[in-house]
């Protein structure tokens, strides 16, 4: 990954324009801010470290779930070759595109829907970006990640997670690193969170 790329772009780039015209004048500051419908625009420092963690590489494809103001795929698709994001509520996903196409990306793919199945159409995903929190790592996901692919993902309860990396290794295994501790909303759908006892 080319990490001056990275600082350079990620610093350049005004997270206003991803929020809404009231929370504009807190776009600067270092937390995560409401974009609507109980969601949230990530904390800029931790979209950072996450893209750090997945290391997008200019020929990659990446898979990210969750697209929400489209923030963290802006950055995403500057790093890499195609970004395939997919968003389940309709309104957070046409705001992200129309502020995407704005900045002229031409590189991003979008589909409205459940995320915790991946986008089988596409796969396999050299990199794979979660941005909401489920409950146990989803399969779909796994089985969409190609050899020698990474994917980051917030993995436990509501408000707490562990940041997984998950690695994919020539052999087709999978080694799961934990990064930190993280708090994502939830990730909804078939393979999203599930409370335990509802299982
Ligand atoms: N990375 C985003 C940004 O920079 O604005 C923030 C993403 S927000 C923390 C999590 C997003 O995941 C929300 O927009 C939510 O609607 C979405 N989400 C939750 N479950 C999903 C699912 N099953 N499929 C697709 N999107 C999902």
């Amino acid at each position: 990954m080319d990490w001056q790329k990275l600082e350079t772009y990620f610093h350049s780039l005004d997270r206003s324009l991803f929020v809404g015209n009231d929370i504009k004048k807190h776009a600067s500051i270092d937390v995560p801010l409401p974009i609507g419908f109980g969601q949230t625009i990530s904390q800029p420092s931790l979209v950072l470290k996450m893209t750090q963690i997945l290391e997008p590489e200019n020929n990659s494809k990446v898979l990210e779930i969750g697209t929400g103001s489209g923030f963290q795929t802006a950055i995403l698709a500057k790093m890499s070759a195609e970004v395939y994001t997919v968003e389940r509520i309709d309104e957070l996903a046409k705001k992200a595109k129309n502020r995407l196409d704005t900045l002229n990306f031409s590189n991003i793919y979008y589909k409205i829907g459940d995320g915790s199945t991946g986008w089988q159409e596409y796969a396999p995903y050299d990199r794979i970006m979660v941005t909401a929190a489920a409950g146990l790592l989803p399969d779909e996901l796994v089985n969409q990640l190609a050899i020698g692919g990474r994917m980051v993902i917030p993995i436990g309860p509501p408000y707490l997670q562990e940041l997984k990396l998950i690695t994919k290794t020539d052999n087709s295994k999978i080694n799961i690193e934990t990064m930190e501790l993280v708090r994502f909303v939830e990730l909804k759908g078939r393979y999203g969170w599930v409370e335990i006892g509802k299982l």
